[in-house]
């Protein structure tokens, strides 16, 4: 099937013009106003401070930290924060409106946000990633809050660190207030099921979406590029599900196995080797590249933004892209892939597994109750899967690939939303 869209308008692969091309494509489908547009492009605040940090061996270092609440328009405004020496306002800006039309998808009453600080987490000692993570709390104590703006994890942080935040938030308070951050651990009320629940999505819209392409999940062969949280509990519940998890890839390279990679085996297998598959010897490996060019049904890139680029598009072989992380196909790329015919599950529709559970644990922290992790997987997966109907619905009715459709559900709910409120 092809799409008729127009092609982006910009032609600079940058994750936030990545994002603008989309939103613009999509807003004229939906016939979206020119005041309502105006209001959702830009983002609704933009904070960078610097938080100098003692280091072990007792320099200070400047870091530089950013947080982007992009739309709080539908509740309070909800995202990671990111831990990595790529993080730039540009990266933070998308991130940020990516979180909106996420939880706008999966209908949550969240608005969007993202935070990040430049730093290599993985060349930093764990006292000097506690005094980091607390030197950004404190500086951020004006824009956090349970009914503000909500952190969570993403790429390089994760229940650890937002142990942290939630600590440094709560002295500054001077109560226990849990409900600020999400992703925390099960004791400080983390919610069951938050660990695992963005693979969990991306495995629910890659077994929708197949069930579309009628592809049988017994005979699927699947290609994971990005072994981190989202990838390797996605290629741990779709083996599960019947399917073929033939290649995965880290930073050291790609793993290839016809017969299938014995996924539990490779997830031990990095847990006790630094956090990498290097060496693992039950798949053959290939170069980190070509995992993203080899035949197979399904390709998951839960990873980062930009590794399907107008670069490899055409050499793309696959039937089905389920995007686990965001931002990983760039805007230039998306007419290649959809006039090959390939349908995309997009970032803001597979990888809202995540927040959504992330809204779970802050209900759960508000009733001050917990609940079971079959209760927490039975209503993600009817919220994803139902996420996953309307955006098929949409893509159906406006004639549109599915990434643009996700657009139009989000845009759409924003503008109501925004509509009703109305402004100054
Ligand atoms: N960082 C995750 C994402 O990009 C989770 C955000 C959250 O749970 O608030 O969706």
């Amino acid at each position: 099937m092809a799409y008729i869209e127009p092609a982006p308008i910009k032609d600079k692969e940058n994750p936030f013009e990545s994002m603008m091309s989309r939103f613009q494509i999509a807003s004229q489908a939906l016939g979206l106003d020119d005041e309502v547009y105006n209001v959702l492009k830009s983002p609704a605040k933009q904070v960078q401070v610097s938080l100098p940090v003692t280091m072990d061996d007792s320099s200070i270092q400047v870091f530089e930290g950013f947080r982007v609440i992009h739309s709080n328009i539908l509740g309070p405004s909800k995202g990671g924060v990111r831990y990595d020496m790529s993080v730039h306002m540009d990266e933070v800006k998308a991130l940020a409106a990516w979180m909106t039309w996420k939880c706008a998808v999966v209908d949550i009453p969240f608005g969007g946000a993202k935070g990040g600080i430049k730093c290599n987490p993985r060349q930093m000692s764990a006292g000097e990633i506690e005094r980091l993570t607390r030197a950004y709390t404190f500086a951020m104590a004006e824009i956090f809050g349970p009914d503000r703006d909500i952190p969570a994890p993403d790429m390089g942080t994760g229940p650890r660190e937002m142990a942290w935040l939630m600590d440094a938030y709560s002295r500054i308070q001077g109560m226990t207030v849990n409900s600020v951050v999400t992703g925390k651990p099960l004791v400080l009320g983390g919610s069951l099921g938050r660990a695992e629940a963005t693979g969990r999505g991306v495995m629910v819209a890659a077994l929708a979406a197949m069930e579309k392409l009628k592809i049988n999940p017994y005979q699927a062969s699947i290609a994971v590029q990005g072994f981190g949280n989202v990838g390797s509990y996605a290629s741990l519940l779709l083996e599960e599900r019947g399917c073929r998890v033939v290649a995965v890839s880290d930073l050291s390279g790609a793993y290839y196995n016809k017969n299938g990679i014995p996924v539990e085996e490779a997830i031990k297998y990095r847990d006790k080797n630094n956090g990498h598959l290097e060496g693992f010897e039950m798949a053959e490996k290939i170069s980190g590249e070509d995992i993203i060019t080899l035949k197979v049904d399904v390709l998951v890139p839960a990873a980062t933004e930009d590794v399907i680029t107008t670069k490899n598009a055409d050499k793309i072989n696959v039937r089905l892209i389920v995007e686990g992380a965001n931002g990983p196909t760039s805007a230039n790329a998306d007419p290649i892939i959809n006039d090959k015919g390939i349908m995309v599950a997009p970032d803001i529709l597979a990888n809202a597994g995540g927040v959504t559970v992330s809204y779970f644990e802050w209900v759960q922290n508000r009733l001050g109750y917990k609940w079971s992790a079959e209760r927490v997987n039975r209503r993600s997966d009817r919220i994803m899967k139902d996420a996953f109907d309307r955006v098929y619905k949409a893509s159906l009715e406006y004639k549109v690939s599915m990434r643009i459709a996700a657009y139009i559900v989000a845009i759409d709910k924003v503008s109501k939303t925004y509509k009703f409120r109305g402004g100054f």
